[in-house]
């Protein structure tokens, strides 16, 4: 009995089709793409390593082409997509469809379409004899909360060595992003002591508590607003805080018990972001001792829901000439999304965000890229081997 090897696809056209098929939709499992990715390297002879999610059900997939040495680039980019549900799509978002010049499919340009170029050039990587490596670094959950990237940054830094320039290849139009906010996500629970709305004096109201955080919080919006940007380049340029959820007490006619709401700050500057926090943090802690003073059942907490850190810009010199020569441009911009190279760049990587088709694109109904954006990516990862071969 003969066995037929199974059909992998080459192109990097045929590498997106082959990918857009996997609904990696966040909710799902994406065992099945990083399987399929992980047999075509085996048939190559490539050595992968899975970093499994807790529960087992997802993994992020690491691999490296070339010599063991430092000085390589990572190409990065999550598995995953957003969902399709309530979207009204012209052709199925799993078949990767032509129409007008662009390949439509859920993730053709967020970010199937940079794995795609990134992949199809594997077999010319391991034919060019790279004097430096390059490594994948495949992620699960970008999408609800860039869950998966921290243990596989973490199991990256353990086992290449050091690499000279991180690529996450969010669409960008193949513009070189050098900077991106980070965001802070947090909730801050007040708890107060019930009485009757009428007897002020016997209680202490979580809501009246939380009012006056608040109210700290929206001066300190306005003061951000009208503060010099202190990182050029975002859209507004400031750093912005924001309450997105309040909920507080149960009738009208007693003091509140309790009350949380959700804030978030969003600054191109991490001390920024903890001066915001240690502000409101500082009168957290006069508020609770005050009403603690009165009620020991009174507190104030506040839980961090995320904390994604900004993409700076900080490159050194090597990397802002690696960088310049694949973009074959010196421009640099921000953008006003959070990714995953924030957190590479916190692990201490020259970090950008490089990668085919439009962010604009992203999450649509019919998402697409177009043709030729898949073809400058191609370009983007030959000019990448004929500078790691020198
Ligand atoms: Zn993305």
């Amino acid at each position: 009995m003969t066995t037929t090897p199974p059909a992998f696809p080459a192109s990097a056209r045929e590498w997106l089709a082959h990918l857009v098929a996997f609904d990696t939709t966040s909710r799902n499992s994406n065992l099945a793409l990083v399987e399929s990715v992980e047999t075509w390297l085996d048939a190559l002879g490539v050595r992968s390593t899975r970093v499994p999610a807790a529960g087992g059900g997802k993994a992020n997939l690491l691999f490296s082409i070339g010599p063991e040495v430092p000085g390589g680039v990572v190409l990065s980019g999550h598995t995953d997509v957003v969902p399709v549900d309530g979207q009204t799509w012209r052709s199925d978002p799993w078949t990767l469809t032509e129409r007008d010049g662009r390949l439509h499919g859920r993730g053709a340009a967020d970010m199937k379409g940079f794995l795609a170029t990134g992949l199809s050039r594997v077999p010319a990587m391991l034919a060019a004899g790279l004097k430096r490596p390059v490594h994948f670094a495949l992620s699960y959950d970008e999408e609800v909360g860039l869950l998966g990237a921290p243990a596989l940054i973490e199991a990256l830094m353990a086992s290449v060595p050091r690499p000279a320039l991180v690529v996450v290849g969010e669409p960008t139009g193949m513009r070189v992003v050098d900077r991106h906010k980070g965001i802070m996500g947090l909730r801050t629970t007040v708890l107060g002591h019930e009485a009757h709305s009428s007897q002020t004096h016997l209680g202490a109201s979580a809501n009246m508590a939380a009012a006056r955080l608040m109210a700290r919080i929206v001066e300190i919006a306005d003061r951000l607003a009208a503060a010099p940007a202190a990182v050029p380049g975002f859209e507004p340029p400031h750093a912005t805080v924001t309450i997105g959820l309040v909920e507080g007490g149960t009738a009208p006619n007693i003091l509140a018990r309790r009350c949380a709401f959700v804030w978030d700050i969003r600054s191109g500057s991490p001390a920024e972001a903890r001066a915001v926090f240690d502000e409101v943090d500082a009168l957290a802690r006069q508020l609770e001792a005050d009403m603690r003073a009165r009620f020991d059942d009174c507190g104030i907490q506040t839980e961090v829901l995320s904390d994604v850190p900004p993409l700076t810009g900080a490159l050194d010199a090597p990397a802002l000439a690696l960088v310049s020569r694949l973009a074959g441009s010196a421009e640099r911009e921000a953008a006003s999304y959070v990714a995953e190279a924030g957190l590479f760049e916190r692990a201490g990587l020259p970090t950008v965000i490089c990668g085919p088709g439009w962010i604009a694109q992203a999450h649509q109904p019919d998402e697409s890229i177009e043709i030729g954006q898949l073809a400058a990516g191609e370009a983007f990862v030959d000019r990448l081997i004929e500078a790691l071969c020198e």
